[in-house]
């Protein structure tokens, strides 16, 4: 047995729980391996971290993360930061959540004697880290795609060789770019569209266009041009 316990006023539960179930069966359709108890997490998760309208506060954004309770119950083995699960896998508690449960957020681990041991945060680690993010778009502060112009800090950590395919989730193997152009590159290889490439050189993000002959396109924007990468590059060769 799994207990999600959410506490508020009645008006934000019903407004919380009625697009759950479309949503969870949206994520079940895209995630087959996902379990059902994952897929309502997941939509509940989405929902506590984007329900409101708005950029959220400090406040705001700390109400709204996701915590799971994981109790002695729970753990048939418990140390600190290491669990065996009363499934029979061992994980750590972060595993543990992260299997059952949301991308981010916070797990609260309590012993047998109901004393809190261990507040972990949750972090998915097919997920960009803030500090991943912060250095990518000091690397580059504008999409990586040729000839976009839209800013770095609105977009999204694209994976290089995409996690389906076994990316891993390391500076080496992401950049960021816009939504429309991590959707638009063609993961497999397969489309019209091309895809990102790191230049083994110099490290800079080029499109390689569909056809293989075709020469790669590199962002030259003024401030692609003027970022970190750039800069590293100029005083090396001065
Ligand atoms: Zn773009």
């Amino acid at each position: 047995m799994k207990h999600l316990q959410v506490t508020g006023p009645a008006n934000m539960i019903d407004d919380l729980v009625a697009p759950l179930t479309v949503r969870a069966a949206e994520i079940a359709k895209a995630h087959e391996d996902y379990t059902r108890d994952r897929c309502v997490g997941q939509a509940l998760a989405e929902r506590l971290a984007h329900g409101s309208e708005g950029p959220l506060d400090d406040v705001d954004k700390l109400r709204y993360q996701p915590a799971l309770i994981v109790t002695a119950q729970d753990i048939v083995e418990y140390s600190p930061r290491f669990a065996a699960t009363s499934n029979g896998s061992v994980l750590t508690p972060g595993q543990f959540v992260e299997a059952l449960l949301a991308d981010t957020g916070w797990v609260l681990v309590y012993d047998e004697h109901n004393t809190p041991t261990d507040l972990l945060p949750i972090h998915n680690p097919r997920l960009a880290t803030e500090e991943q993010r912060i250095a990518m778009i000091l690397d580059n502060p504008i999409c990586a795609w040729p000839g976009c112009p839209r800013p770095a800090h609105a977009g999204q950590a694209h994976h290089l060789v995409a996690r389906k395919n076994g990316g891993a989730t390391t500076m080496e193997n992401m950049v960021m770019t816009c939504k429309e152009h991590n959707a638009a590159n063609d993961d497999d290889r397969q489309g019209l569209n091309g895809h990102l490439e790191r230049d083994d050189g110099s490290g800079a993000v080029y499109r390689h266009p569909p056809s293989p002959h075709a020469p790669p396109e590199f962002n030259l924007a003024f401030p692609t041009a003027l970022a970190g990468r750039a800069y590293s590059g100029y005083r090396q060769r001065e």
